[in-house]
């Protein structure tokens, strides 16, 4: 599948404006509020909003709202938030369901001009007699029906005689068709079901080959982007537009599908992720929806990054995650504070440091970006390391501490390890160290060099933390085909660590974001972080091989 890039787009706006054809772009993001939105839906509303805003047209947010059994109110109020944190705004809000009024007129007026009739086949035999690709199809026996006879039955239907599936209405087109979404498509099919929008007013609903070209066209939509996939339908699409004798022509142009390696992006997986939880809900940090990604620690600005990018790149296939990480490393490495966090600690006692005492030391909050400024953290004879940092019998260029050796702490002095401490079980339980008061940093000390920089949190004044680090969700495949997307489920999706974050994290508020030095980027979670116990999501971490 070859992903069009969205100048092509701009391509056909730019030559409507000239021609005179439009003298304005209006676009719609046109999402089924039956779950909640993902990735792939915030490059269909980067390529709808920022398309028209180019043009200063306008671009609609409607609900195509027109399947009553599987939409929720829950997921408009979802999609509306992650719309407008996106940074977007829609020029209108409608509902598909509100031009119900007008779907159901429309089909009246096919069945009077002889373009549709009300079938009384079985799904499974609408199906059969449809014919293949190389095969034609045959035509019902309901297809010579009489308008009068139409006309009754497709009130009736209306008027609920008659139960789900019993009868459907369809187009009259081509049963013969080599495209086989014209032999004859279905229009409308019964749903006795409340609908979020309309409540019972309707027991029949439009399919959305019917509905969305006259939603597009009562909205004066000029331009109906959705992706490839309908590539088939455009004809349909257009035969809709015409026979149903819509003032307004909105034209239908298909654009590449983002699908994204190592996830999953169907709203029908995600759902089934959600309802079995085996995730944290729609928002899990580890979803690619825009709720889960939010969470996670994204912003809106890297995620439009990367919609710019997947835009003019002809990338085919399946993006690269590592692509989408790229932009929120870049996005955060000049506004997140840095700090120090130790998410597997060991306990390190300096004994020839006085007892009681604490020093406070200067750090910089973001060496790259100096107006940030600096904060004070505190220094005693009792701090903790990362559990990682030590070894006690290193294999050689391992430079972190092992008996004998000397470090640097990052803003501190050096330490040498003089003695190890374990349990009854042989397990490191804590370092004795000593430091060389010679060596602070800031002072200019060049009287000798050593090999590693440490991170670590003093022990007596540092916050206790929870922090969440995660893995793809889904091992190599992106999907299966077959449904059997959960056999690849990575079963070490999150590792939770607890450790300790410095003292000055106390204000942490809800999705602030902070580079840890040596971990990567942290977010704090929305969810599930309290001021008395914080919690924190990995974004990401520091480096990555990936080239743009
Ligand atoms: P899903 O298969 O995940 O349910 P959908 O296409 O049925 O997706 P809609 O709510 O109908 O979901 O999508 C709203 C708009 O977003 C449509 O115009 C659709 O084409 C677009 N969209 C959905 N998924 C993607 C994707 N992966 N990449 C690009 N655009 C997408
Ligand atoms: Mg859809
Ligand atoms: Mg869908």
């Amino acid at each position: 599948e070859k992903a069009t890039p969205s100048n092509f787009i701009r391509d056909i706006m730019v030559e409507d404006l000239h021609s005179g054809k439009h003298d304005t772009i209006i676009t719609r993001f046109p999402p089924e509020p039956n779950g909640y939105l993902h990735i792939g839906h915030a490059k269909s509303i980067f390529i709808n909003f920022s398309l028209a805003d180019e043009f200063n047209g306008k671009t609609n947010l409607r609900f195509d709202d027109t399947n009553p059994l599987k939409e929720d109110i829950e997921f408009v109020e979802s999609i509306k938030e992650d719309v407008k944190w996106l940074g977007y705004e829609w020029e209108n809000l409608f509902f598909a369901s509100n031009y119900f009024d007008v779907m159901y007129e429309k089909a009246i007026l096919l069945i009077k001009k002889g373009l549709a009739y009300v079938e009384d086949l079985s799904a499974d035999e609408i199906r059969e007699y449809r014919g293949t690709l190389t095969e034609p199809g045959k035509e019902s026996p309901s297809r010579n029906r009489s308008i009068e006879e139409n006309l009754d039955l497709f009130t009736r239907m209306k008027n609920g005689e008659f139960a789900n599936g019993e009868k459907v209405l369809r187009a009259k087109i081509d049963m013969s068709s080599p495209n086989i979404n014209l032999r004859d498509p279905v229009l409308y099919r019964i749903s006795h079901a409340t609908h979020h929008n309309t409540g019972d007013k309707w027991c029949i609903y439009p399919m959305y080959a019917f509905a969305h070209p006259i939603e597009d066209a009562i909205e004066g939509i000029t331009h109906s982007l959705c992706t490839v996939e309908f590539e088939d339908q455009r004809p349909l699409y257009n035969w809709v537009v015409e026979k149903c004798e819509m003032e307004s022509k909105p034209r239908q142009i298909e654009f590449g599908r983002l699908n994204l390696t190592n996830t999953v992006m169907s709203k029908r997986k995600l759902k089934q992720l959600v309802e079995e939880n085996i995730v944290d809900g729609w928002d899990d940090p580890r979803l690619p929806t825009i709720s889960g990604l939010r969470r996670r620690g994204f912003t809106p600005e890297a995620i439009r990054a990367f919609c710019e990018e997947l835009a003019i790149s002809k990338s085919s296939g399946a993006v690269d995650v590592q692509m989408l990480e790229h932009f929120i490393r870049e996005d955060l490495k000049l506004k997140a504070p840095r700090t120090m966090a130790v998410l597997k600690p060991l306990k390190v006692v300096i004994t020839n440091y006085p007892e009681g005492q604490v020093e406070m030391l200067d750090a910089e909050i973001n060496p790259e970006v100096p107006e940030m400024g600096t904060r004070q953290i505190p220094f005693s004879r009792e701090i903790y390391i990362e559990k990682e940092d030590f070894m006690e019998n290193p294999p050689k260029k391992y430079f972190r501490l092992f008996p004998g050796n000397e470090v640097r702490l990052k803003h501190a002095y050096f330490i040498k390890c003089e003695d190890v401490i374990k349990d009854e079980n042989g397990e490191v339980i804590e370092l004795h160290c000593t430091y060389d008061p010679e060596t602070k940093s800031g002072t200019g000390f060049t009287g000798r060099k050593v090999k590693g920089t440490i991170h670590w949190v003093e022990a007596t004044k540092a916050i206790p933390a929870e922090f969440r680090l995660y893995n793809s969700l889904i091992l190599d495949e992106e999907e299966d085909e077959d449904g059997t997307f959960l056999d690849h489920i990575n079963p070490n999706s999150l590792e939770i660590a607890k450790g300790f974050v410095e003292p000055n994290m106390k204000s942490a508020e809800a999705n602030d974001k902070f580079q840890f030095f040596r971990h990567g980027y942290f977010n704090v979670d929305p969810k599930h972080s309290t001021k008395d116990s914080l919690v924190f999501n990995r974004v990401v971490s520091l480096k990555s091989s990936f080239k743009l």
